[in-house]
Order: structure tokens, then sequence, then C-alpha cells
């Protein structure tokens, strides 16, 4: 790299010297976010957003095309609606923020501004489900929503963040498992298709567990730093809900039904998860499925006559195939490939004076930083290959990092070794009790991130306990 280059680059932190700075200064140098004015909230600057909207436009045709309408429900929510089902309320009611004036005037009823939404559609459901022919009802709705944390990072956990939440409401329990399943699959599809992120899938333990839920199922990814993030959830209800809002149905039978609800969401925590398993220590690494930009042309020695005109041409002749920019200010190249590969963007095209004459450009690859000479007419189909080139090469890197960082432990000497020299996920046995859980999470600050769908017996006696266990558990320090 040229002196020139250097300053630039020297902004951010190595990972390995301090991955939370490194986490900050690349949310910042990518320009993804800005920090609110009130403690805990983020401003999504353009770059940002961009990639978030391309996540969002591909979940939200998923959740369509599974039989599912956007609707649009209020922000706030009445104190005495959010207390109507106990275990609920109990789990959110410290992170709630509420609206105690309107204007001058103190309220009668204070307002939650809405942690989550589900007590808004149990009300909605039990006015307007009243027979087996009013379901499903398959609801889904992007917005954002408010958690008073004591903690917070960009992305990982702001006091408000965006989401899409889906609120479906079924005629039996089987059909919301279904669905409960069905949501999962989406996520994981999303996650591991679109993102490049490789993701455990299975069910919470019931400490775990969403609020109010009969069980929740989830997706977990690793990190670089050998963390894990939870990044989808899709909870399963049953009657929980339905008995204490009272939503009803006639079957076909004329008999009063309870319905069986879920819950799903998936929030702009993903981009964290985004940062923290494809980046490096150049910047932000975006997977060309869901980058804003794919490629990015850098004319080189653009005063020279002609190398503009030719690279404008070039992008209009991309223009149809991938989403394809050019950097024509006056900064000088050197400087645009570092801001290109702090962006992350998937693909550098250099072209100057030679390549003209030689008819061909450079193509550099985000993901190795390889370089490779390619013909002009010959772009058009080399362009496409490599980007699924680099969304491959994106996830197997993840998986394979995974792997490396997925360990064994039989007794909690091991299970405390591994997680101190090496980190990543734990695969335990336990006994099923919530002490040994616990006891696990003291000790050792790892929580229990899923017992996967696919049973697995690495050991016949509880990690913890010694008792006789019962599942095999992954376990990871967590975000
Ligand atoms: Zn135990």
């Amino acid at each position: 790299m040229g002196k020139k280059n250097k300053a630039f680059v020297e902004k951010i932190t190595a990972m390995e010297d301090d991955f939370a700075q490194w986490y900050t200064d690349v949310v910042k140098q990518a320009e993804l976010v800005d920090y609110g004015q009130v403690r805990g909230t983020m401003i999504i600057k353009p770059y940002g957003y961009a990639i978030w909207e391309n996540i969002k436009d591909e979940l939200d045709r998923m959740i369509k095309a599974t039989g599912h309408s956007n609707v649009a429900f209020p922000l706030f929510i009445p104190e005495s609606l959010l207390q109507k089902e106990k275990d609920h309320v109990e789990g959110f009611a410290p992170e709630v923020a509420w609206v105690t004036h309107g204007g001058d005037e103190e309220l009668v009823e204070k307002i939650a501004v809405r942690p989550t939404s589900e007590v808004l559609f149990c009300d909605y459901y039990a006015k307007n489900i009243h027979s087996y022919r009013d379901l499903p009802k398959l609801y889904n709705q992007w917005g954002n929503v408010v958690r008073w944390e004591k903690t917070t990072r960009p992305f990982l956990r702001s006091s408000e963040f965006h989401w899409q939440e889906g609120h479906t409401a079924h005629a039996t329990d089987a059909d919301a498992s279904q669905e409960t399943d069905r949501m999962l699959e989406v996520y994981a599809d999303l996650v591991e298709k679109y993102l490049a992120i490789p993701v455990l899938r299975g069910r919470k333990t019931d400490k775990e567990k969403f609020a109010g839920a009969k069980y929740t199922l989830t997706i977990e990814a690793l990190m670089h730093d050998g963390k894990a993030l939870q990044s989808g959830t899709s909870h399963h209800f049953g009657s929980g809900f339905a008995e204490a809002f009272n939503i009803t149905y006639l079957d076909e039978n004329g008999k009063s039904q309870y319905v069986h609800q879920t819950s799903w969401g998936l929030s702009t925590r993903i981009m964290g998860a985004l940062i923290m398993v494809h980046g490096d220590n150049r910047g932000l690494v975006v997977p060309p499925r869901i980058a804003p930009t794919q490629a990015m042309i850098v004319p080189i020695a653009q005063h020279k006559e002609g190398v503009l005109d030719k690279a404008y041409d070039l992008r209009d002749q991309l223009q149809s195939i991938l989403r394809v920019d050019i950097d024509a200010s006056d900064k000088m190249p050197g400087w645009k490939f570092n801001e290109y590969e702090m962006k992350g963007i998937p693909v550098r095209i250099e072209m100057g004076p030679k390549d003209i004459e030689k008819e061909q450009v450079v193509l550099v690859r985000r993901d190795t930083g390889e370089k490779e000479f390619v013909a002009l007419n010959e772009l058009e189909s080399r362009l496409p290959a490599l980007l699924e080139e680099i969304q491959q090469n994106l996830y197997d890197k993840a998986l394979a990092h995974r792997n490396e960082k997925t360990t064994v432990a039989t007794t909690m000497d091991e299970f405390k070794q591994t997680l101190d020299e090496k980190g990543g996920f734990i695969k335990a046995m336990w006994c099923g009790d919530v002490a040994c859980e616990e006891k696990i999470k003291e000790e050792t600050t790892a929580t229990s991130r899923c017992i996967p769908f696919e049973a697995e017996k690495v050991a016949d006696t509880c990690v913890c306990c010694g008792k006789e266990a019962k599942e095999m558990v992954y376990w990871a320090k967590a975000y």
C-alpha cells in the first residue's frame, strides 16, 4: 500500500487488537450509521440503509410468497393492554418506554411505545376473528420498536430498531407449529443464501424462550470473534395469548375454540452479523446478493483523453447486468480503492489508458484481493459468474470458521478451557434442569443458544451436574 493511502486505513483498529473497537470503526468508516441524540438511538445513513433495504426487500418477497399480507399497526400501546398477558409483560417491563403526557396534560392512562406488538395484534384478532372461515390470519408488519436498553451498540442493541414482526392466528396447534417452522426456514434461507452466513437451526430452552411463548425457534450465527448472535426467531404461542385476550372462533361444528398463534421477527441486528461475519481489517465485506453496488468502476489516469468516456460507456453497458457505479471524482485512485474496500463493494473494475488500448479491464475481488484481466467482450459473462464465486466463497469461509470454532465438551473444565482459549460454539449435553443452565451461565458467561433440530449425543451425562442427559445443546458467549 502506498504512503498516500496509509492514513485512511489506519483509522480502523485491527480486529485482533480490539474487536469491539474494530466493529465501531467499521460502522463509522463504512458510513453505515451515526449516533442519535437520545442515548442508544442510531441514524442509519444512506449506505447502511441501502444494504438493509436489500435485505428487507428480499425478506418481504419471501414473506409474501408464503401467503402473508403486510399491515401497519400503531406505535402506542395502552398500559392495560400490555398487562393482559402476565409472562409477556414481565418479560418486557424493564425495557418499556412510557408516554405520560400529551402536550401539557398528564394522561389518565400511560401509554407504552411498542417494544413488540403481540398485544396489539391480539386485541385486533379478538375483535375480528369469529369463524373458522376467518382463519388463518397471516399478518406481517415492517416498523420500528423501542426497548430501553442499558448498554447499546449500533445494530446489535439499540434503544430503537427497525424490523419486521409477523403475527399469525390459526385454527389448530398443528397449523401454528407448521407456521413457526416455515418462518424459521424463511429466515434461515434469507441469511444463508443472501447474507452468506451459515446458521444453526434449533429450539430455545425454556429459560431463553420469548416471554409468553410455548416455545421459540431460533437461527444462530457465529461471529468472527467467536461469539454467537441470535439472528432471527419464530415463536409458537399455543393458545396462551388467545386465552388472555379471549380470541375465539366457531369451528365447523359450531363449537367455540381458542386460536393458536405465532409471531416471528428479524431486525436490523442482522446488519451486525453481516459486519462481524464477513468484515476484515480493511473494513466491511458485503455479499454480492445484497450489495447496493456490486461493482465499482474506478477510471485510472482519468484526465487522459477518452478514459472517462470509455468508463461511462462501460457503466452503461453493464447496468442491465448488475448493480454498477462509477467514481469519476477527482480523488486519487488509491484513495478510491480504500474507500470502496472499506464499504465492502464486492468487485472493483479498474480501467486506464493501457487497458483501453488492450480492450480489457482489471477486476479486483474484495473478498480475496485477487486481480484478473478480463477482455471487454467477456465481461458480461465473467462478472455475474465472479459475483456468484464471491458469494459462495464468503459462505464457505464463514462455515469453515464456524466448524473450526465448534467444540465438544464433556466436563465443565473442558467447557471453560475451550471457551477461554478459542471461544465459539460448545456442544455439550444437558439434563434439562434450569439450575444447570444458570450455573453454566454464572461460571462461564456462556448461554444456551439452541437445541438443534437434529438431535445429537456427545455424552451420556449432563456436562454440569453429571446426571442423565436429555439433550445436546449449543452454548456460546453471545451478543
Ligand atoms: Zn444438569
